[in-house]
């Protein structure tokens, strides 16, 4: 039997998907100098290496980027009013499943491509990490199972199908697509996530955490609503008190984190998620929170405040997720060219911040 053992245990791993293209893309470690842009492609070692599983198993139980590989859904839990969390098993098990999690968990953020089968249609999804707190079983994990965090568009074609389907039912995968291809030489990042751009930013934690050395992840997290990010406790306000972080006023927004208080029970799984990222590496994860509902928002302070000018960090890297106008405002928008997404020139407010020593990648 192939390695069977708790990933709780051990490292995380995360997976890609396989959209337009099925190359991967890496960022170069951070500029010297200035923020830039780098966006070779890269087919690289997972890629190669996913392939060596397909041809090892050559059958359709193996998640790989040619085929659609057959799950089942096992359940579906609210995680609030527009979102729930996935976890689906591999119909048949495959011993070569757990290479291929690990192989894309080590490098980064990945997808897999959920097919919509009624119109054959796809759309990427991002698996998320386990930990103690709300993860899978151990015989879960031995058995494939992969958990997302989905939110429903009331108008998307496979959101919406997904959130229908009865509980047990057939889902095809197919991936893993690496989305980033975290340099090793990276000590830290800064992601800025808006809503649902949360799980490759739980991603990135857990791939970069569980490298050797003291390295560090600042996570702002955007959401529309409290629900979404309930018993969220912003970490920064500890420090706005002592250092007058984020004390600028736009009009009646402000860039100030929030606490989003509720039970501890009521917490959100995302919120008890990052808890556990917390707990897991102690002094290296700091999170904040922000809020339309609240008027606070992701702005230049926030980003600058994020930035720890003393660091003695060598290699730094922002990470920003989220939907297509969350992503614009932040660094500019993707392009499309040859059938390729390309990353674009940086833009937006990182731009305009002209941020010494850090790379940058639009996911
Ligand atoms: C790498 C990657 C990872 C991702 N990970 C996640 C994840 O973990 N969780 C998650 O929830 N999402 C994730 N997404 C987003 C996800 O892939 C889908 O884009 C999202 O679920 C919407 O898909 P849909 O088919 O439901 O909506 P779509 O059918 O694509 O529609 C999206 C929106 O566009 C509107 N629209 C569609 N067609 C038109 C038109 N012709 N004119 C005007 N408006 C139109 C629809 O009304 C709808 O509001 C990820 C995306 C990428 C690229």
């Amino acid at each position: 039997m192939h390695r069977l053992v708790s990933l709780a245990a051990t490292r995380p791993i995360r997976l890609v998907s396989t959209s337009a293209s099925t190359s991967a893309t890496t960022p170069t470690s951070a500029p010297k100098s200035k923020s830039r842009w780098l966006g070779f492609l890269f087919v690289g070692a997972t890629a190669t290496a996913a392939g060596i599983y397909v041809r090892q198993s050559n059958d359709s139980a193996t998640l790989n980027q040619e085929t659609f590989t057959k799950y089942s859904l096992v359940s579906r839990e609210p995680v609030s009013t527009t979102s729930s969390l996935f976890t689906l098993r591999p119909r048949k098990f495959s011993e070569f499943n757990y290479d291929v999690y690990e192989d894309a968990w080590a490098t980064g953020v990945w997808s897999v491509m959920f097919k919509q089968p009624q119109l054959q249609i796809g759309r990427d999804y991002t698996p998320l990490p386990t930990t103690a707190a709300t993860g899978l079983s151990v015989e879960d994990e031995n058995e494939g199972c992969l958990r997302f965090f989905i939110r429903k568009d009331p108008f998307g074609e496979v959101s919406r199908y997904l959130h229908t389907i009865e509980v047990g039912a057939d889902v095809e995968l197919r991936g893993p697509k690496i989305e980033c291809a975290i340099p090793e030489e990276t000590d830290e990042v800064l992601f800025i996530a808006g809503g649902t751009g949360i799980a490759p930013a739980l991603q990135a934690g857990y791939s970069l955490l569980s490298r050797d050395g003291r390295r560090k992840i600042h996570i702002l997290w955007a959401n529309r609503l409290k629900d979404d990010c309930a018993g969220g406790q912003s970490d920064s306000l500890k420090l706005s008190a002592k250092q007058g972080w984020f004390s600028s006023w736009f009009g009646s927004k402000s860039e100030t984190p929030q606490i989003v208080s509720v039970r501890d029970e009521d917490r959100s799984l995302i919120v008890r998620e990052l808890e556990a990222l917390k707990s897991q590496y102690p002094g290296q994860v700091t999170v904040d929170y922000f809020l339309d509902e609240d008027n606070t928002f992701i702005g230049k302070e926030a980003v600058r405040a994020s930035i720890d000018s003393s660091s003695d960090s060598k290699s730094k890297l922002i990470l920003v997720s989220g939907p297509e106008g969350f992503i614009s405002y932040m660094a500019g928008p993707k392009l499309w060219a040859q059938g390729q997404e390309l990353q674009g020139p940086l833009n937006g407010i990182i731009r305009e911040l002209d941020l010494k020593d850090w790379g940058v990648w639009k996911l």
